[in-house]
């Protein structure tokens, strides 16, 4: 199973790759919105989770997130928004749009890892 990042950083995408390789699952990346949709769209099988960016290039976080959950397709594949302290009053909105969980950079490795495997637990408890 794959998780996706959706992520303009490539550092943060590194940091990233590390927590989910420990966790045995295999990332696929996108450096803007509109790669990760067509990511998304090539990949949908395999996509437990989606990590996603909110401050990027082109289309933001918010947006990402809306298109992912009007999808019919896309809809059920829960989304955990990465964002910095500064943009913490955003995951209201985040939330209400159906993002199911967040984290706030800088994190470290073990916080990602802990927050991944609550996406994911919830993920399966929801099926
Ligand atoms: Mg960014």
């Amino acid at each position: 199973m794959k998780i996706l990042s959706i992520d303009d950083s490539a550092i943060v995408r590194k940091i990233i790759r590390g927590a989910v390789e420990v966790l045995n699952y295999e990332l696929l990346e996108a450096s803007d919105g509109l790669e990760g949709l067509q990511v998304l769209h090539d990949h949908v099988e395999e996509i437990s989770l989606i990590l996603l960016d909110w401050n990027m290039p082109g289309l933001n976080g918010l947006e990402v997130l809306e298109k992912i959950k009007k999808e019919e397709l896309y809809s059920h594949i829960p989304v955990m928004m990465v964002t910095t302290e500064s943009e913490k009053e955003n995951i209201v909105m985040a939330i209400k749009a159906g993002a199911i969980h967040y984290v706030v950079k800088p994190f470290t490795m073990e916080e990602l890892i802990k927050k991944i495997m609550e996406c994911l637990g919830r993920g399966e408890m929801d099926e």
